[in-house]
């Protein structure tokens, strides 16, 4: 456990690997500017560490879903479909892995199962929540509170924690309002994490969304390779019509440059999708396996590549 939500719900992190190195004797930024990256990295060989975190915003549960099944399955040889994947067992064997199933347990609490085929009003509901008056908070609009007036909604949606926290922009430094994305960045420097997938749910066809420009040249340039591959990935498995645009680094600030700058991650956001009804809308809906089935794919396609080449290649510092 590594956090309690403010309703009192443990935030749990389920490890795979071997994690008995002592603490980095530096901070990244420290050690990454002294003579050698290993001040922070340490000395003692391991292999490269993956994070992923589900459920930042409770509303979103596929990635929650995902990550369960994983667990499951890495415990069991098989998900609680009873469907094995030896490949994905095998690739995980290669990494330290640590898995927070779900970040916001407040958010969760509240929300529906699911929210497939649901209108597009319901799913704004549900996930950023509703003015007294009934209309919707929205999107953008709830961005525009830190924390949201809990006093002037009649329902707070799933998207913040129970004090209005929308964990994913709980990152300015020096005034980290959460347990919970406190402790997630206290656990990516901990154990030196090397990628964080950060999972979500949009209502579009699932993807690995561009990441921020506040980040380093070189890991800006891995996360972009990593989006493009995942997007290939997701595309290739039948859960996208292409493989998208080219990504490039975008004007945002979240989270994921708070754990680049922790442990020197390159952090990715996967956006699965709600599959909400369009009715006019050719795009296509998903079963529930598929809802969850970009969890797998991305994790895969980011563990093979990571093979190949570094996931945050410290050796540029
Ligand atoms: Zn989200």
């Amino acid at each position: 456990m590594i956090a309690h939500t403010p309703l009192g719900y443990p935030v749990h992190a389920v490890f795979y690997g071997d994690f008995s190195e002592p603490p980095p004797q530096s901070n990244w930024s420290a050690g990454s500017a002294s003579t050698s990256w290993k001040s922070y990295y340490g000395e003692q060989e391991h292999k490269q560490t993956i994070l992923l975190i589900a459920g930042v915003h409770g509303a979103e549960p596929e990635s929650g879903a995902g990550a369960l099944n994983l667990i499951r399955m890495l415990e069991t040889g098989k998900d609680y479909r009873g469907k094995a994947d030896p490949e994905l067992i095998e690739l995980a064997s290669r990494y330290r892995l640590i898995i927070v199933p779900c970040v916001n347990m407040d958010g969760r609490a509240l929300s529906p199962d699911h929210l497939r085929n649901v209108d597009h009003h319901t799913f704004r509901i549900a996930s950023q929540g509703a003015w007294l008056d009934g209309s919707q908070v929205g999107w953008r609009g709830s961005k525009a509170w830190f924390p949201l007036p809990l006093e002037r909604v009649a329902y707070p949606g799933g998207y913040p924690n129970s004090e209005g926290y929308n964990i994913m922009h709980d990152c300015a430094p020096g005034d980290i309002r959460s347990a919970e994305a406190r402790a997630l960045l206290k656990l990516a420097a901990r154990w030196r994490v090397d990628a964080v997938i950060n999972g979500h749910s949009y209502e579009f066809a699932p993807s690995v969304i561009n990441p921020s420009c506040i980040d380093t040249p070189a890991n800006i340039e891995r996360v972009c390779a990593l989006a493009k591959k995942a997007n290939a990935a997701l595309c290739a498995a039948g859960l996208r019509e292409t493989p998208g645009g080219e990504p490039k680094a975008r004007n945002s600030i979240n989270l994921n440059t708070l754990f680049a700058l922790a442990s020197g991650a390159a952090a990715i956001t996967l956006e699965c999708s709600v599959s909400y009804d369009r009715p006019k809308d050719p795009r296509r809906t998903y079963t529930f396996d598929e809802l969850m089935e970009p969890v797998f794919v991305t994790l895969k396609t980011v563990m093979q590549d990571g093979l190949e080449t570094p996931l945050a290649d410290r050796s540029k510092f």
